[in-house]
């Protein structure tokens, strides 16, 4: 037995290890050893916390539970997206990282401070925000679950709905990034599911005025809402596509940024010639 197993036990440890190899693409490789990208590191907030023993950390932020069992729970669903978002930005080769990765809700001062203290030694970091919508009651809500939780089932009669891009007052920097994602998700996510692309908005949300480096608040889709907007933030195809608008459209701001930069250069040549 003992001279079968010293014969066999190379080969399977050899048929183990031509096996890794074989499987590991060049694509995840790649995430250890890379030129991440010279314009960006991507600070993103997950909206709101989670659950800690079942019980969730954020009072309200949630849609009702519509009657198939359907239910979002906003900070749970943020959280998702984030650590999906930081995954896809490193494959694309731009540095990120989730500011708040703790089970519980932070203070918006405790965020704003994290993301300040990131953005004074590395000054291409940019905050996004992620979150989803919820429209305030109106008699035309026509939907409470158990719990009396008010929405609207279908945005033909009246829900709101759709995805929003948020910056703060004024002329920044993060209106170009608002308007590269907003490109990238209108083109992308909404072209496949009817949920619409709403624009870029300019509002004075706390976490936007005091971070000190470019920020964006994303708003995906309506809570209250749940015919398309309930069903489309519940579905991983869609939350796939979402992440993936998100990536190409930063890409995109990084290449503008590089290309104006080498315009500039190109300029300064021709000027010392
Ligand atoms: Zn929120």
């Amino acid at each position: 037995m003992k001279k079968i197993l010293k014969f066999i036990l190379p080969v399977i440890i050899l048929a183990i290890v031509i096996i890794a190899k074989i499987s590991i693409s060049d694509n995840e490789a790649l995430i250890v050893n890379r030129q991440s990208d010279p314009n960006l590191r991507v600070l993103v907030v997950a909206g709101h916390g989670e659950q800690i023993n079942s019980s969730y950390q954020t009072a309200g932020k949630q849609s009702p539970t519509w009657e198939n069992g359907l239910k979002i729970y906003e900070g749970i669903s943020n959280k998702d997206l984030a650590e999906n978002l930081v995954i896809k930005l490193k494959h694309a080769g731009i540095d990120a990282q989730i500011i708040n990765p703790e089970l519980r809700d932070i203070s918006l001062q405790a965020r704003i401070n994290r993301i300040n203290t990131i953005y004074s030694y590395d000054k291409r970091s940019i905050a996004i925000f992620l979150h989803h919508n919820a429209q305030a009651y109106n008699k035309t809500a026509d939907y409470f679950d158990k719990q009396n939780l008010y929405g609207w089932t279908s945005a033909e009669i009246g829900g709101a709905t759709g995805t929003e891009i948020f910056t703060s007052k004024g002329f920044t920097k993060a209106d170009q990034i608002a308007k590269y994602i907003g490109n990238s998700i209108s083109n992308q996510q909404s072209a496949i599911s009817n949920l619409k692309f709403r624009g870029l908005k300019e509002a004075n949300f706390f976490v936007l005025k005091y971070t000190s480096c470019p920020a964006a608040l994303l708003e995906f889709g309506f809570m209250t809402t749940k015919v398309p907007d309930c069903m489309v933030i519940s579905d991983s195809l869609h939350r796939e596509i979402y992440l993936q608008s998100i990536v190409s459209g930063l890409k995109q701001y990084s290449n503008s940024i590089s290309n104006q930069q080498l315009a500039i250069n190109n300029q300064q040549l021709t000027i010392n010639n």
